[in-house]
């Protein structure tokens, strides 16, 4: 049965036989399509979601290796690859106890930074609000994409919304991502009047949904 073989492997998170073509794992959730470029032949736009979620997660000492594996998948793409260098240059001389401390400052502490998309884009109707946290936490769960350490009411956090548009079909994701676009655009706005270096990620992910 080698034929068989071929066709699928074993996903290395929770080890469920899973297609070789598969992005992500249907079963835990865990993104498995690594290079820039897909077997058939299209940029992995998943990736670079995936990969920019990450990199809008509290940094770590691997931070900077991140950052770099940014930059390399996006190195086709001139204007990605130029922002996501203009991030680099900006954090560059921050050790990992200052890039923790200037997160924290920013996206726990600053109201306007905030990365709940649902209150960014609805910051007086609770009722849209919660409607788009709903939609935002049906989207994970019906891909099994974990929730935690976010709260089911966090669900709107950019974070996920860009791990859910990772593994939506292509007319989907174009919906989901004119939807969540005006909430990053707002949030770079406000970083951009406020010298924050986050700025140059957050326009990162701004390109990256922006129709081209
Ligand atoms: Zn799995």
């Amino acid at each position: 049965m080698k034929w068989i073989d071929r066709l699928f492997r074993f996903c290395p998170e929770c080890e469920t036989r899973i297609s070789h073509k598969a992005r992500y794992c249907e079963h835990c959730g865990a993104w498995l399509a690594k290079s820039a470029w897909l077997p058939e032949g299209s940029f992995n736009w998943g990736l670079v979601s995936e990969i920019l979620a990450d990199l809008l997660t509290e940094p770590t000492v691997e931070y900077p290796t991140k950052v770099q594996a940014c930059r390399a998948v996006l190195q086709s793409t001139r204007k990605g690859a130029g922002l996501i260098a203009g991030f680099e240059d900006r954090i560059r001389s921050l050790s990992t106890e200052e890039l923790r401390k200037v997160y924290r400052d920013t996206f726990d502490l600053t109201p306007s930074f905030s990365l709940e998309v649902g209150k960014q884009l609805y910051p007086t109707d609770e009722d849209e609000r919660d409607k788009f946290v709903a939609w935002m936490r049906q989207e994970l769960r019906s891909k099994n994409v974990k929730i935690t350490p976010y709260s089911p009411d966090s669900a709107d956090n950019l974070i996920l919304c860009l791990r859910a548009i990772a593994r939506m079909n292509s007319a989907r994701a174009e919906d989901f991502a004119s939807a969540v676009l005006p909430a990053v655009s707002k949030i770079a706005a406000a970083m951009r009047a406020a010298n924050n270096p986050f700025e140059n990620l957050l326009t990162t992910v701004e390109w990256m949904l922006t129709p081209s």
